[in-house]
Formats: structure tokens, sequence, C-alpha cells
């Protein structure tokens, strides 16, 4: 949602004239950086560019593999080889669908250079088991935290804030929006200042505009975009609170649809940050199906999120195949996003709930009656 504030915040800029590399760039970076306690953060163009530094930040480079989830976004698998090294699937965790810290131990070889644990729809993935795995392998740890924006680890630490370097996006489906954008929290002064010098061309903060010391990127954030940011930072608190408004309305309205998997509730003192609303479908029931009726009643729904294994791109590239992760894959072909967003009224997540329960009612009984 966007109001007033970043109306008046971005018309400063233009009247300013400086519309990158100027103040709102360093201002963002500092309130974002305390809104999830991190010491620092480095604004970038998307959440990609920022999981790309994040992944030079820890060292990661040709031959290296990192150890990821094959239940996330395709851009948390594609960075890995945007510096030749290549990402290790393992599976996830059926119930948080998380990557699955033992699974991901048992993928460690010594090619492994990081763990890359995303926080699916804003589920904190468990940091503490991830760490002490790192630690144990002396590995680099990025977390891929563009879909938890609000989300708290068990400990009570904010996603963001535990020091691993960790990337927000601020796409515009985003709990947070620039339009496009990122950022990258750190919790070392000098991966700071690698990540603030590799988003602008390689440039030194001290240096003049044509001396370049190592490899950059053009991965910046302009200071429009960055004055949307702070004034959607002062509105955070509410529109996390009407998302989680929409989830706890979704909830009870799907709570007696027969078979169907809810998103996992807070646990051990842990809490979701509200991205998306995803169910998972009874097995057996025909998802397109579901889909195309929902459909002819005005309600949109998609497939999400489809197993990054079994695209085409990754079965060509590294010869994978159904049945290498089956939690994932069971879960991704289940998966069901119903529509939401921070607004949506009441007798909306009614009807959703009345087609849901009729459509998977009427599916089921196909299905039984077909076998
Ligand atoms: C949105 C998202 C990204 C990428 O962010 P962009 O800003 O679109 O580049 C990466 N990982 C996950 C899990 C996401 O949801």
């Amino acid at each position: 949602m966007l109001g007033a504030e970043e109306e008046r915040l971005v018309a400063e800029v233009l009247r300013s004239g400086q519309l990158s590399l100027g103040p709102r760039v360093g201002e963002f970076e500092r309130l974002f950086a305390q809104r999830v306690g991190a010491r620092y953060a480095s604004a970038v163009s998307s959440g990609t560019a920022g999981l790309h530094l994040a992944l030079r930040a820890v060292g990661v480079s040709d031959g290296d593999e990192v150890v990821t989830s094959p239940f996330s976004f395709v851009a948390s698998a594609n960075v890995a080889l945007y510096e030749r090294a290549r990402p290790v699937f393992a599976d996830i965790d059926p119930v948080t669908l998380n990557l699955d810290p033992a699974a991901a131990k048992a993928a460690i070889t010594e090619r492994t250079k990081a763990i890359l644990p995303v926080h699916i729809f804003g589920y904190p993935a468990d940091m503490e088991a991830f760490e002490r795995i790192a630690s144990e392998h002396g590995l680099g740890i990025v977390e891929d935290a563009c879909e938890a924006l609000g989300a708290v680890h068990r400990d009570g630490t904010p996603v963001g804030g535990r020091g691993n370097p960790a990337v927000f996006g601020f796409y515009a489906n985003k709990q947070l929006t620039t339009g496009e954008g990122g950022i990258v929290t750190l919790g070392d002064g000098a991966l700071k200042e690698q990540t603030d010098s590799e988003r602008n061309q390689g440039r030194a903060a001290d240096m003049g505009w044509l001396d370049h010391d190592r490899l950059g990127f053009n991965y910046r954030l302009s200071d429009i975009a960055c004055a949307v940011g702070i004034a959607q930072l002062e509105r955070l608190d509410g529109m996390l609170s009407d998302r989680a408004r929409a989830a706890a309305l979704y909830r009870q309205a799907l709570s007696d649809v027969e078979g169907l998997t809810l998103p996992c509730e807070d646990r051990e003192g842990e809490r979701r940050g509200w991205f998306v609303f995803v169910v998972q479908l009874p097995r057996g029931v025909d998802r397109d199906e579901v889909v195309r009726r929902l459909a002819a009643g005005g309600i949109q729904s998609k497939p999400y999120l489809p197993a990054i294994h079994l695209m085409s791109f990754y079965r060509e590239r590294f010869g994978h195949r159904e049945g290498e992760f089956p939690v994932c894959e069971d879960v991704a072909a289940r998966s069901l996003a119903l529509p939401f967003f921070p607004s949506v009224s009441e007798a909306q997540i009614e009807r959703v709930a009345a087609e849901l329960r009729a459509v998977v009612g009427r599916s089921r009984g196909h299905r039984v009656r077909a076998t």
C-alpha cells in the first residue's frame, strides 16, 4: 500500500535533483538495519542482486557448492550460478516447508562453501541449526529473507538480525515495496564496505569515479526508491498486522475444509511474517481442476511454488529428475496460493472458503467415484 508520505518523500527527492547516490540511500539503510536489529544494511536494486552480492560476501566462487532449498523462488538457486558455483539442493521440512537442517547437513561435500536457507512464505528457517552446521564445517551462511520481513526467530531475533548476510526483496508483492529493490543486512563492517562497493561498479567509498579496485556491478538502488522505502518503513507495523489479520481470517474460514493443509502455525516462539497464504490440497485432488473452478467463480489462485530442480533449465543443466526430493515434490504438487492482500475483506475470504470447500469436496467426490 502506498500513500501520501511516499508521495511527499519522492517529491522531495525529485525537487532535490539528486536521484541516485544521495542521502536517502544511507538513511533507508540505517532505518532498515535498526528495524531488524542488524548492524549494517546495503540497499540494492533487487532481492536477486542482494543474494548475488551476499554469496560473494561469504566467498562463494568458481566450482563451489551452495546447499539450498529446492522449494523457493528460482532466484535463490540461480545466484550460485552467477558465481560459477553449483546450487546443491536438499529436501525440506514437511511442516515449515523450509530447508531441513539434517538434509542440508547430509548434502555437504568438500566443495561446499555456503548454506543458503530460505525463510519460505515468511516462516523463519531454523537458523540455530544451520549456524551449528556451518560452524562445524566452516561454511558461510546467506539467508534468503525476501519473503520474511517481520518474521521472528524463537530466540526473539528478528529475521535478518543474526549477523549472517540476509537478503530482503522489495518488489511490489512483498511486505514492503520500493517498486523494485532489495537490501542485504550484515553484521560485519568490512562486508558492508565490500557490498557497497560491488553494487556500485567496484568503486571504493573514498575513491574517484575512475578507479575501480575490484569487479563491480550496477546494483544500486535510487534515492527515489529509498524515499519510498523510508515511508513504507514508517507504516510497516500496520501493513504487517493487516496481513496477519487476513491470514487469521483465512485460517478460521478454511478450518473445516476436509483434508486441506493450512500454513503451519507459529511454534516455539517463532513468528511468521505473512507474505502469501498457501494451502496444500488433499492428495489425489486435481489441482488444475480446482484452479479452473475457482477461476469460474472469479477467484484467482495459482499453483505455487514449483520445485526448482524440476524446472526445465535445472533438469537439462544438472540432470535432475522426479524422486530426488520427495517432500518438496509432494508439497510443490499440492500447493495453491489463494488471493492474499492486506485489505482483503472478511466477505471476500468467506467466498474463497466457500468455493474451496465446494470444489475440494466435489473434486474428492469425483476421485472416490472414479476409483
Ligand atoms: C522475491 C524473491 C526473491 C527475489 O527478489 P527480486 O527482488 O524479485 O529479485 C528471491 N527469493 C525469494 C524467496 C523471493 O520471494
